[in-house]
């Protein structure tokens, strides 16, 4: 994803320009980090002339049910952000694979259940986001010293802004280590994920990944790959708790998320792993085949973009 800033922006109903997008800095978003975003991604089909929006609705659901765990006032967001990614996709015309963060954030109230003294605003970036050539040469792991907050903490299936302090630490740790991520345990000392992506490994040919109450997101490209795996792979998986070990001896271990998408991992903590990665291979290809399928799709996952 560009770090560069694009020229606009969507911020509270409609497209602006960069620097006029502002909050207050005496606001629960800036003192709290009292915000929920989204991570989606929109793939260019050059054929069509248009993005495809991958798993859209599914994206502001969760969205919603992060609100929600954060006792902001309900409100459905859909049309809204719907409207706000059709708009905003033909105000800065890329046309190449992009990346969007719906955003919804406190802008007055503070530590009150009376949702009518509550003010939401809401923001939408977006930035180009091309294939990072980690896809191919993989990336290298450390185990987090940092432990990924479980539900009695701050909800894990809520994307809270306040919750990825805790990842940006294990990213610090990661990069003064020499390594690229940093996968987090749990309180029980389980794998949990990283701070964007969720942990698949692959033994003796079945895939194991930590179940949703391991103190994880509830990943969206997570859910696609065990669909992927077992549907059209015909690859077993298994949702069950899994020990650090089990990476280090393992004949794959792999990422998914919407920004990393299917990420093989070549080294943990020194010790290489895979190889030729097959499993993480055939899902990859999987995965491109219906995220760029366009009015082909067979799994519904995608929506269609604007023409530019
Ligand atoms: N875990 C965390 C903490 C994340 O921020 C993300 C990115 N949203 C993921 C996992 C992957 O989730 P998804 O597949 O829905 O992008």
């Amino acid at each position: 994803m560009s770090l560069l800033t694009p020229e606009k922006i969507w911020f509270n109903g409609e497209v602006t320009d960069w620097e006029k997008a502002t909050v207050h800095v005496w606001t629960e978003t800036v003192l709290r980090a009292a915000s929920v975003f989204e991570g989606i991604r929109a793939y260019w089909v050059a054929d069509d002339e248009r993005h495809y929006v991958v798993h859209l609705d599914r994206h502001l659901r969760r969205l919603r049910q992060s609100a929600r765990l954060l006792g902001f006032p309900p409100h459905d967001f859909t049309a809204e952000f719907r409207k706000a990614v059709a708009e905003l996709v033909i105000a800065l015309g890329y046309r190449e694979d992009v990346y969007l963060r719906p955003t919804v954030y406190l802008e007055k109230g503070a530590y009150t259940r009376d949702t009518g003294q509550m003010w939401l605003g809401t923001f939408m970036p977006l930035f180009p986001a091309p294939r990072e050539e980690s896809i191919t040469t993989g990336v290298t792991c450390t185990i987090s010293s940092w432990q990924r907050a479980g539900d009695s903490v701050i909800p894990p299936r809520a994307k809270a802004a306040a919750n990825y302090h805790a990842f940006r630490l294990a990213r610090l740790e990661a990069s003064e280590r020499g390594a690229d991520e940093a996968i987090m345990l749990n309180h029980r000392g389980h794998i949990a994920e990283t701070g964007g992506a969720s942990v698949f490994v692959v033994r003796d040919g079945t895939v194991v990944t930590p179940p949703t109450s391991d103190s994880i997101l509830e990943s969206i490209t997570r859910e696609s790959a065990i669909r992927l795996l077992r549907e059209e792979l015909g690859i077993p998986v298994v949702e069950r708790s899994v020990d650090r070990s089990e990476l280090l001896i393992a004949d794959e271990v792999f990422l998914t998320g919407t920004l990393c998408e299917i990420t093989p991992v070549r080294e943990i903590d020194g010790t290489p792993i895979g190889g030729d990665w097959p499993t993480t291979r055939a899902l990859q290809r999987r995965y491109y085949q219906e995220c760029l399928s366009g009015t082909r799709q067979k799994l519904g996952w995608l929506t269609a973009g604007p023409v530019l």
